[in-house]
């Protein structure tokens, strides 16, 4: 088979340490079942805020609706634990949104809302009732971007696509939560997948994934072969890419596909038929089918440079700090990022809860970056996977002329941290360039 592919950004012989994820992701998934309290943000997708519909005081089992969304661009919040609203107030999340949040204290009797049970009836659920689960589970897109999956599906029907790509290209070092679902649970992250196929009305479902993980790979096959006979209205293949950093990114799966450039602001759907979605966003799909249970946890990777690393499964809201007492010494790290290595937003008040999103908690103990001006290596243009020369528009920035950053294409940037990844100076450039090109593409919708 050929492997998909994009040219430039980093491959494992430039350091990207890929192979240790192979070790810990290995591991049994260790539970934190009872977190002390939890903090529900009301938005914790790409969309508009939920409203909360407890009050303080009020009981919440797990399950229960917190949150409801105005328009089919939000998504509900469920209660992720059982326990007291204690508070609702409002949160500023590390990726800058503010909003309103609920505090739940944990009762510690686990009860569970009498909703969430055992479906027996799967096979016989229509288009209908599947579009009606979607909506009530609260999935928005597990890898990063958030985007409301009810409201993905809406448009990729709209759009015609005639494909769906299940994105199992976990890129980023240190990062292994969608491989562990597809390694212990590859069929449900595959019924989960048909399920969201079939209500984009698909004729091919396509598993991306990155050619270094062999056993994953065959748990994939394996899963394909068993359950092919029950869609044989659908192509099924698994496709195989080179493993190269960052080739999760929307952008860069399908420029390795389909050879195109999705230009900024344009999906998928529109461009090429085909509607994306993330392998954890599948296995949540399945979990909302199988047991009717809304998105109320995720496997988040918790890892770092001197850590051997777990993936954990989390309650949404718990916080960081207290996902973190178990790590010896998290507390004193240089530097913690809610998120990959790469691109995770570095925080100091570990009060922030993990939400839908939150794929990863990374811990940095030796970071120590040499802080040296740029000595003009070339470096960070021969990493850059959209083609820009961040050297030059972190220059332009610093002189304070963001304005020619534009005609150097900046809104391209897609944060991926390359760049900065590269650069022998330490210099920060993706974060620069990245906020750049979110004012610019601000301003350009204006
Ligand atoms: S400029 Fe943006 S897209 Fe290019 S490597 Fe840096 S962060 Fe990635
Ligand atoms: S990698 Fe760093 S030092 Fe090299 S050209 Fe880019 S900014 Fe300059």
């Amino acid at each position: 088979m050929k492997k998909a592919t994009f040219k430039k950004g980093n491959l494992q012989n430039d350091g990207l340490d890929f192979v240790r994820q192979r070790k810990f992701m290995r591991e049994a998934l260790l539970e934190v079942c009872n977190p002390r309290e939890v903090i529900l943000p009301m938005i914790q997708h790409r969309g508009t805020a939920c409203d909360p519909v407890v009050s303080v005081g009020d009981s919440v089992s797990i399950g229960d609706m917190v949150g409801v969304p105005h328009d089919s661009s939000g998504v509900p919040v469920h209660a992720s634990i059982s326990g007291e609203v204690s508070r609702i107030d409002v949160i500023r999340l590390p990726n800058k949104v503010s909003c309103k949040a609920i505090w739940i204290k944990n009762d510690l009797r686990r009860r569970v809302s009498t909703k969430i049970h055992q479906r027996k009836n799967i096979d016989t659920l229509s288009l209908a009732e599947l579009k009606k689960l979607l909506w009530q589970s609260g999935i928005c897109g597990m890898g990063g971007e958030g985007i409301p999956t009810f409201a993905k599906c809406l448009k990729a029907e709209q759009a015609g696509v005639d494909t769906l790509l299940v994105n199992a290209t976990q890129s980023e070092p240190f990062l292994a939560c969608d491989l562990h679902h597809i390694r212990v649970n590859a069929a449900k992250v595959l019924q989960g997948a048909m399920a969201l196929g079939g209500i984009c009305h698909v004729k091919r479902v396509v598993f991306c994934i990155e050619d270094l993980w062999t056993d994953e790979i065959d748990a994939l096959n394996k899963a394909v072969a068993e359950f092919r006979h029950r869609y044989l209205d659908r192509k099924i293949e698994v496709q195989l890419f080179k493993t190269r950093f960052p080739q999760g990114c929307q952008q860069l799966i399908i420029k390795a596909l389909y050879g195109v450039e999705l230009p900024i602001g344009k999906d998928p759907e529109e461009n090429v038929k085909a509607v994306l979605f993330n392998a954890s966003t599948c296995y949540a799909f399945c979990d909302m089918i199988e047991k009717n249970q809304p998105l109320i946890s995720r496997v988040v990777t918790i890892s770092g440079d001197t850590i051997t690393g777990h993936n954990v499964l989390v309650p949404i809201g718990t916080s960081v700090s207290e996902l973190l007492e178990r790590v010896p010494g998290a507390h004193t790290a240089q530097r913690i990022a809610w998120g990959g290595a790469m691109t995770g937003v570095a925080i100091k008040d570990l009060q922030v809860p993990i939400i839908k999103t939150t794929a990863a908690i990374t811990i940095i103990r030796k970071f120590e970056p040499p802080r040296m001006n740029c000595i003009h290596c070339g470096a960070c243009v021969s990493a850059c996977p959209v083609g820009l020369s961040p050297y030059l528009l972190n220059r332009l920035i610093e002189l304070g002329q963001e304005d020619v950053t534009r005609d150097e294409s900046v809104e391209q940037c897609i944060a991926c941290g390359a760049c900065s990844y590269v650069c022998p100076s330490g210099i920060e450039l993706s974060t620069n360039i990245a906020k750049a090109a979110h004012r610019a593409r601000r301003r350009g919708a204006k």
